[in-house]
C-alpha cells in the first residue's frame, strides 16, 4: 500500500515521517497522476484556504473528489479536516473544500493563533489518553448521521465539541498528531480506515 501525502502546503514532512515510521510506503503528492496512484491519502495541516488555492491552480480538485467519492481512504489534520468537511462555517470569501465527510466545521473556532493549546482527549478505542495539539483549530459544529465523534474537548464557552471524527474512509482531527511523537492516530488511520475500507 502506498499512502500520498497532499504536498501543497503544512506539515508534509511531519505526516510523511510519522507514516514512514508505522512501516508503509509513503509519497509526496501533488500532480493528478499522483493522486491516481496512491491507496490512501493524507491532507496535511497548513493553511486550508492555500491548500484549497494551490488545488484549483494544480487542477487536483476534480482527482481529489472524484477518489473520495470512489472510496478513497482520506486523513486530514485540521485544515486538512476543513478541506474534507461538506459545509465550513467562518469560511474565507468563495472558500472551497474536496468534501466527503458530512460535517460542519467552525474555521479557527477556539480563536487565534494565540489561543492555541494542548489538551489530553480520550479517544474512542484508545485504552490511553492522547497529547493533542491545537493551533487556531477548528472544531465541528455539527456532524451528519453517518459521522461517528471519536474525540471532543470542552472549549473556552463550556461547550463539548467534537475533534476527532470517522465517516467510513474518512478520518479527521482538530489537532494535528504529525506535531508529536505519538503515532497512534496514524496507525488508527492504516490499520482501522484503510485495511477495513478494502
Ligand atoms: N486555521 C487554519 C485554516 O483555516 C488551520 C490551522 C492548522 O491547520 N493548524 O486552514
Amino acid at each position: 500500500m502506498i499512502v500520498g501525502v497532499l504536498g501543497l502546503q503544512g506539515d508534509i514532512r511531519e505526516h510523511c515521517l510519522a507514516l514512514g515510521e508505522c512501516g508503509v510506503d509513503v509519497a509526496v503528492v501533488r500532480r493528478k497522476a499522483e493522486i491516481e496512484a496512491v491507496d490512501a491519502l493524507v491532507i496535511p495541516g497548513g493553511e486550508s484556504t492555500t491548500i484549497a488555492h494551490l488545488a484549483q491552480v494544480f487542477d487536483l480538485i476534480d482527482v481529489i473528489r472524484s477518489r473520495i467519492g470512489s472510496g478513497m481512504p482520506v486523513y486530514g489534520s485540521c485544515a486538512g479536516m476543513i478541506l474534507l468537511a461538506n459545509r465550513v462555517l467562518d469560511a474565507a470569501p468563495n472558500q472551497i473544500t474536496f468534501g466527503g465527510l458530512d460535517i460542519t466545521v467552525r474555521r479557527n473556532a477556539f480563536g487565534r493563533q494565540v489561543d492555541s493549546f494542548e489538551a489530553d482527549l480520550d479517544l474512542d478505542g484508545m485504552n490511553e489518553s492522547i497529547r493533542a495539539v491545537f493551533i487556531r483549530a477548528p472544531w465541528v459544529e455539527s456532524t451528519g448521521p453517518a459521522v461517528s465523534v471519536l474525540a471532543s474537548v470542552v472549549s473556552p464557552d463550556g461547550q463539548r465539541r467534537a475533534v476527532a471524527v470517522r465517516q467510513g474512509p474518512l478520518l479527521a482531527t482538530s489537532f494535528h498528531p504529525e506535531l508529536t511523537s505519538d503515532n497512534r492516530i496514524h496507525r488508527y488511520f492504516l490499520d482501522e480506515v484503510c485495511s477495513k475500507s478494502k
